[in-house]
């Protein structure tokens, strides 16, 4: 492990064939540590596509963050024509706290929200910001992981631009590289949204936003597999770019949805009736939610035939929150 003053990317790039990987120091913190963007590179011997792919812009959204460093070991230099550059935890001390957000702001920041941040700002403000300059703005392709965290499960699902262009179409083509059963079309870009991949849009990048489990999975087989799922996706877009000279996999099992978040009135105990990949009826219910005397307070009816893609996995869930995404599938 290196520290890297002065980050510079491209100068890293020209010492090919390799693997590094270090901490890029962003700010001191009061013990006198730093806060810091970890940074992991395998530079190809022979030159080609930058492909970055960066997780927990979320903190507790760590299956990217496993899901890279596994894509990063099992990557051979000398074997590659481009580069795979990895941030296994952007919002790295929301990665040590275990949240979404991190305490070193006065008042949360949603690093997801935020892009492409501000120097300006707060400390993850400022972080969105060193990694938008110097790091995505220099690559020709970003995967953005995410997960449900510490209350959500997902089902893996791929989302994608799909604005009717040349970037939409490469974007397209990485979400199914990536090879996630469900893929997620994004029709409306809003870069004041502040998420990472409609702003790397904005710049022309191709980026697609996977998303995938959520710590209610941990303890259960699926973790191992969706970190397996991961990594495999990845060594597969970087087939799809030619960083990787092999044919690239192509998978039959995978169907197109537009998303919609379901909301609840009244918060309490939710017990969920449709569980992920699950396919549910117009009026079947999706979740029951009870108070604490085990009283019916609320119950969430599906609105459209649709495929269960994410739901609330914590046994308590809030009033006027979502609790499912539903996703109505759709022929592309
Ligand atoms: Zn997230």
């Amino acid at each position: 492990m290196q520290t890297f003053e002065n980050f510079d990317l491209r100068r890293e790039l020209k010492q090919r064939n390799r693997k590094v990987y270090g901490m890029i120091p962003i700010a001191r913190k009061p013990d006198d540590s730093w806060i810091s963007i970890p940074i992991v590179m395998a530079i190809g011997k022979e030159e080609g596509p930058v492909i970055l792919a960066e997780a927990c812009a979320h903190g507790d959204e760590s299956e990217g963050t496993e899901g890279i460093i596994k894509t990063f070991n099992r990557l051979e230099p000398e074997k590659m024509a481009g580069t795979f550059v990895g941030v296994p935890a952007l919002n790295l001390g929301a990665f040590a706290q275990m949240r979404r957000y991190c305490d070193y702001d006065f008042v949360p920041v949603d690093l997801n929200r935020s892009f492409p941040g501000n120097p300006k700002g707060s400390i993850t403000l400022a972080v969105g910001d060193y990694y938008t300059e110097n790091i995505l703005k220099k690559a020709d392709a970003v995967i953005s992981m995410h997960g449900g965290g510490n209350y959500l499960y997902l089902e893996p699902v791929t989302l994608y631009q799909n604005y009717g262009d040349e970037i939409s179409e490469r974007s397209r083509a990485m979400a199914k590289a990536m090879g996630f059963d469900a893929l997620w079309q994004n029709n409306v870009c809003v870069p004041e949204n502040g998420i990472l991949d409609e702003i790397a849009y904005s710049y022309g990048i191709p980026a697609i936003t996977a998303e995938i489990g959520g710590q209610s999975t941990r303890i259960a087989d699926r973790r191992k597999e969706n970190i397996e799922k991961i990594s495999d996706g990845m060594l597969n877009v970087l087939r799809l770019w030619d960083v990787i000279d092999e044919t690239i996999l192509a998978f039959d099992s995978q169907y197109h949805v537009e998303m919609e978040y379901l909301f609840i009135n009244h918060g309490g105990i939710c017990t969920p009736q449709k569980l992920g990949g699950e396919r549910a009826k117009q009026g079947e219910t999706l979740a029951i939610i009870t108070n604490i005397f085990g009283e019916e307070v609320d119950r969430l009816i599906a609105p459209f035939d649709g495929i269960v893609i994410g739901y609330w996995a914590y046994t308590v869930c809030q009033p006027k929150s979502w609790v499912y995404m539903l996703g109505r599938e759709v022929e592309v």
